[in-house]
């Protein structure tokens, strides 16, 4: 059974809090009763008949590290029998202590990130683990076997030589196109920063860079994907930046449909 588990955790926003509030908004989207729970290939999601919701993980306040090691045990300890695991965050600082938790469980495993920024920093404003950076120490302990990037429209030199260094593959945005989806291997972790949308489609998030994805795009991305998912989070979604929850919707259509992919096989 695939398992999800909200990390509720914005100490590492460097702009704006409000990340920690995204996993009940994002059931509350599921509970409302204005969609349905079918994914597009009418699978339908639902809890307890293709997932388990292990709730919130609580943090109190708790320093960046205590938050990491929280975040990084409770990820190890539900993916030791091979389950699969969706986590709604939280700022983009939590995926460091997740895919920490999956590169140790497997050793060839590819990270799909989708983001409007690389998140390669290595460091930002002197925090080591902001959530512009969780990408340059997922990278610097060289335990997974590919990153890439696509989306991203805020390179600079120092992210395109974090880029370099580690060998990532970045797809900007304006060179977009879908050939990627066919070079990806298994085992993957989708990584999905919402804002790799354009804050047209998605304005609760905290740094709209416009020029980016529409939700169809990404949708089209996980539909596409041909390898076993075996893990993904969905992060960055700040309710307090959103319109009449449309961005909760956006990112309960994309739980339904990366949960579609990962019950594939
Ligand atoms: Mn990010
Ligand atoms: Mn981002």
């Amino acid at each position: 059974m695939i398992k999800l588990l909200g990390v509720p955790y914005d100490g590492n926003s460097s702009f704006l809090k409000g990340p920690a509030y995204a996993p009940p908004r994002i059931r509350q989207a599921d509970k409302d009763g204005s969609a349905n729970s079918f994914a597009e290939n009418m699978l339908e999601i639902r809890e307890g008949m293709n997932y388990i919701d292990l709730g919130d993980l609580i943090f109190n306040n708790c320093t960046p590290d205590k938050a990491f090691t929280m975040i990084n045990r409770a990820a190890a300890t539900h993916i030791e029998n091979g389950e699969k695991l969706l986590c709604l965050g939280g700022d983009h600082s939590v995926s460091y202590p997740i895919i920490d938790a999956f590169s140790a469980k497997y050793d060839n495993l590819n990270i799909l990130h989708l983001d409007a920024h690389g998140d390669l920093y290595d460091n930002y404003e002197g925090n080591p683990y902001s959530h512009a950076s969780p990408f340059a120490r997922i990278m610097e302990r060289g335990k997974v076997r590919s990153l890439t990037q696509v989306g991203i429209r805020t390179l600079n030199p120092h992210q395109k030589a974090q880029a370099d260094k580690f060998g990532v593959q970045v797809i900007q945005m304006q060179h977009f196109n879908f050939d990627f989806i066919q070079q990806l291997e298994g085992p993957l972790y989708i990584s999905l920063d919402i804002d790799v949308l354009d804050p047209a489609f998605a304005p609760g998030i905290s740094h709209h860079e416009p020029g980016g994805l529409s939700t169809r795009d990404v949708i089209r991305i996980i539909q596409s994907i041909g390898v076993p998912v075996v893990g993904a989070d969905i992060v960055e979604y700040n309710p307090v930046r959103d319109l009449h929850n449309m961005t909760a919707m956006v990112a309960y259509k994309f739980l339904k449909e990366i949960i579609a992919k990962m019950a594939e096989r």
